[in-house]
C-alpha cells in the first residue's frame, strides 16, 4: 500500500491508531492468517466514516472489519487498508424500547444492555461473538431467532458516493447469513435495534440456558470461525460432515471438530492455508458422498476456494 495513505490517515485520526503490516492473527478468532499492510482502528463513528472516504477519495484498497470471528485472512496477508471497528466505535444507549449502538459494540455487550434495561428479544445474540456491524452484514442468528428480527434502523456510508444513508430493517434484506451490504459497497456505522418489555429474571435464564446449550454443543475451547459452512437447504452440514466420515479430518493444525463437525478448529498452529486445504476437502468429499455442494459462511480473503 501506499506510503503516502499513511501519512495521509495521520490526518483524520491519531498515528496510534494506525498500523503497518499487522498480524491479522491477533483480530480474527482463528488466530491466523497474514499480515494487513495497513491497520487503523477509528475511535468514533465519525472517524470511521471519514477514513473510509479518504480511502475512497484515494481509491486505495480497504476493507472492514468487526471482531474478526467470521473472517480467515489468507497467508499472504492483505495488501490494502484494515478499518477495523472496535469497542471505540461501539457507543450504546438506550432509549425506552430501543437501543442505538455503534458498528464496533460486542453483541454479548449489546445484549447485556437489554438485560439490565429489561428489554427482551436480543438474548439469542448474547454468545455470538461478532461486533453489531458484522452482525448486521451476516444477519447473524441463533436458536431460531436472527438480527432481521429487532434491526429497525442502521446508519450507513455509502461507500459509491461517501454519503450517510438510513436503510430501515426492510431496505437491508436480510436473509439467511446475508443482507444488502453483502453486495454492495456500504459500511456499517451505527445501527438500532426495537425490543420488547420482559422480565429481567427471564432474560437472564434464557441468556444462561443459552450460553449453556453453546458450550455443551461447540467446541468454544478451540480457535475457530464458528459454524464454517452455511446451512444447505433440508441439511445441517456438520451432520452431512460427520455422515461422510470427516470427524476429526484434520490437514496441519486445523481439524474438523470431533464436537461438533460444523465447526473447523485451529488445534494449534494452523496456518490459513491449512484451513482453506481442509474446507476444500471438506466440500470435495461431501459433494462427491451427497451431491451436496456447501458454500462457506465464514468470509475468506485472498483465496478463492472454488479454485
Ligand atoms: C465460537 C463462535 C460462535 C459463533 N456463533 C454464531 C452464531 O450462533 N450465529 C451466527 O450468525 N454467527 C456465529 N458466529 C460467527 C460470527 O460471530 C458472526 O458472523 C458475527 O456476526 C461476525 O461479526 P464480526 O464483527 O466478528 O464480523 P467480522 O468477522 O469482522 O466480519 C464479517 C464480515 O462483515 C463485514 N463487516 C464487519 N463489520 C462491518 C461494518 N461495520 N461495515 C461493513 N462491513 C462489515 C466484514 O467485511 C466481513 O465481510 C460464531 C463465531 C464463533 C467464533
Amino acid at each position: 500500500m501506499r506510503s503516502d495513505i499513511v501519512k495521509e490517515l495521520k490526518s483524520v485520526t491519531a498515528e496510534g491508531n494506525i498500523r503497518t503490516r499487522e498480524d491479522m492473527g491477533k483480530h480474527t478468532t482463528f488466530r491466523t492468517g497474514g499480515c494487513a499492510d495497513v491497520f487503523v482502528t477509528p475511535q468514533s463513528v465519525t472517524e470511521a466514516a471519514d477514513i473510509v472516504r479518504l480511502l475512497l477519495a484515494r481509491e486505495a484498497k480497504y476493507m472492514v472489519i468487526g471482531n474478526g470471528s467470521n473472517l480467515l485472512v489468507s497467508d499472504n496477508g492483505y495488501s490494502g487498508c484494515i478499518v477495523c471497528m472496535g469497542s471505540a466505535v461501539g457507543d450504546i444507549t438506550v432509549s425506552g424500547n430501543v437501543i442505538t449502538a455503534g458498528a464496533g459494540a460486542l453483541l454479548s455487550k449489546v445484549a447485556n444492555a437489554a438485560y439490565e434495561s429489561g428489554l427482551t428479544g436480543l438474548e439469542f445474540a448474547s454468545g455470538i461473538p461478532g461486533t453489531l456491524g458484522g452482525a448486521v452484514v451476516m444477519n447473524a442468528g441463533a436458536y431460531g431467532s436472527e438480527m432481521k428480527d429487532v434491526i429497525t434502523s442502521v446508519t450507513m456510508l455509502d461507500a459509491d458516493n461517501g454519503q450517510t444513508v438510513i436503510f430501515t430493517g426492510e431496505d437491508m434484506k436480510f436473509g439467511y447469513r446475508t443482507s444488502i451490504v453483502k453486495n454492495h459497497p456500504l459500511i456499517v456505522l451505527e445501527a438500532q435495534i426495537t425490543l420488547d418489555e420482559g422480565n429481567k429474571e427471564e432474560i437472564k435464564e434464557r441468556m444462561d440456558e443459552l450460553a449453556r446449550r453453546r458450550k455443551e454443543k461447540q467446541p468454544l475451547e478451540f480457535p475457530s470461525a464458528g459454524s464454517t459452512f452455511k446451512r444447505p437447504e433440508g441439511y445441517f452440514a456438520g451432520k452431512l460432515i460427520e455422515d461422510a466420515g470427516l470427524k476429526g479430518f484434520s490437514v496441519g493444525g486445523a481439524e474438523v471438530s470431533e464436537k461438533h463437525c460444523g465447526f473447523v478448529v485451529n488445534k494449534g498452529g494452523a496456518t490459513a492455508s491449512d484451513i482453506i486445504e481442509l474446507i476444500k476437502k471438506v466440500r470435495l468429499t461431501v459433494n462427491e458422498k451427497f451431491g451436496v455442494l456447501l458454500e462457506p459462511e465464514v468470509v475468506i480473503l485472498g483465496e478463492d476456494i472454488d479454485k
